[in-house]
C-alpha cells in the first residue's frame, strides 16, 4: 500500500484537514515479481545447455577426441543441447510475439478437420519412436474462421505432449466434434497424468510437473503457455481432465465465427 497526502486550507489560510490517497500497489508488485521470476527462469534454462556444451567441448579438446567412441558420444550431446537452446529461443520469441499488444491473428477460412488430418503424418513418426498408437477421427469438413498456422501450433503442441507423457505402447487419440457455435477438439492419452493440484499451473511459463521427463523429451516448458495464448486470442477456451497414472485429456473449444475485439 502506498499513501500520499496533502493538507487542505480554507480561505484565510486556515488549516481545514488533509486528503490521503491510498494506492493499492500489490498488483504492480505481483507483476514485477513475475517479471523477475521469468528472467531468472530464462537465465537458468539457457545456462544448463550452455554449461554442458562448454564442458563437453573442453573435454574433447583436452584429449578425449582421440577416442573415437567418446568423440561421437560427446558430439551427440553437444548437438542435442544446442537443439534445446534453439527450441527454447524459438518458443521465447513466439511467446513475446503473442504477448505484444499489437499482435494480430491472420484470420482466414480454415477447414479444421483437414488441418488436423494434415498434422497426423508429422506426429506419426514421433509416436512410432515411442511405440505409441495414434488414433484420429477427423473425417468431414468444417469451416471456421481462425489463424490456421497458429491453430496448427496448438494441436501440434498438444499431440507432442500427449505422446511425450504417454507410457511406452500407450494410446493417443484425437477427436473432433462440431457444436452449434463452436468446434471441440480433444486430445487424450493414457499416460502419466497430472496431479490435481498442479493442473492449474501447467499453463504457466516453465512450470513442469516432472522436470527431468520434460527436458529429456526436448520440452521447453513453454508449449502450453503458447497454446493458451493462441486459444484465447481466438476467444476459445481450453480445459484439462487428468488422473495420475491413468491419463490426460485436453479439450480445446474454438468459436466458428471469429469476433474482433
Ligand atoms: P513441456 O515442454 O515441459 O512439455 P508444456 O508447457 O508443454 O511444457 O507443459 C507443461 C507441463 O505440463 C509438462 O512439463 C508436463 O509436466 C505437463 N503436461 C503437459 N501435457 C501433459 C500430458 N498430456 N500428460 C501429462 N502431463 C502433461
Amino acid at each position: 500500500l502506498e499513501v500520499t497526502g496533502a493538507p487542505i486550507f480554507s480561505e484565510g489560510r486556515k488549516w481545514k484537514g488533509v486528503v490521503l490517497v491510498f494506492h493499492d500497489i500489490s498488483e504492480l508488485k505481483h507483476l514485477e515479481q513475475m517479471r523477475k521470476d521469468f528472467v531468472a527462469n530464462v537465465s537458468h534454462e539457457l545456462k544448463t545447455p550452455i554449461t554442458s556444451i562448454r564442458g563437453f567441448s573442453e573435454t574433447l579438446l583436452d584429449g578425449a577426441m582421440k577416442d573415437e567412441q567418446m568423440l561421437e558420444q560427446f558430439l551427440q550431446i553437444i548437438l542435442k543441447e544446442s537443439g534445446r537452446l534453439q527450441s527454447l529461443i524459438q518458443d521465447l520469441l513466439e511467446l513475446s510475439k503473442l504477448e505484444r499488444e499489437d499482435f494480430l491473428l491472420n484470420i482466414e477460412k480454415v477447414d479444421v478437420q483437414r488441418l488436423l488430418h494434415d498434422l497426423l503424418p508429422i506426429v506419426e513418426q514421433h509416436a512410432e519412436q515411442k511405440g505409441v498408437q495414434l488414433q484420429a477421427s477427423v473425417e468431414g469438413e468444417t469451416i471456421i474462421r481462425g489463424d490456421s498456422s497458429r491453430l496448427k501450433q496448438v494441436f501440434m503442441n498438444l499431440l507432442a505432449n500427449a505422446i511425450n507423457y504417454s507410457r511406452d505402447h500407450g494410446d493417443v487419440s484425437l477427436t473432433f466434434r462440431e457444436k452449434e457455435e463452436t468446434v471441440m477438439i480433444s486430445i487424450s492419452d493414457n499416460g502419466v497424468g497430472i496431479p490435481e493440484d498442479e493442473v492449474p499451473r501447467i499453463f504457466e511459463r516453465f512450470y513442469r510437473v516432472d522436470k527431468a521427463r520434460s527436458r529429456n523429451s526436448g520440452g521447453t516448458g513453454l508449449g502450453l503457455a503458447i497454446v493458451k495464448h493462441i486459444v484465447e486470442a481466438h476467444h476459445g477456451n481450453i480445459h484439462v481432465e487428468s488422473v495420475v497414472d491413468q491419463g490426460t485429456t485436453f479439450h480445446v473449444e474454438i468459436p466458428k465465427k471469429f469476433t474482433e475485439n
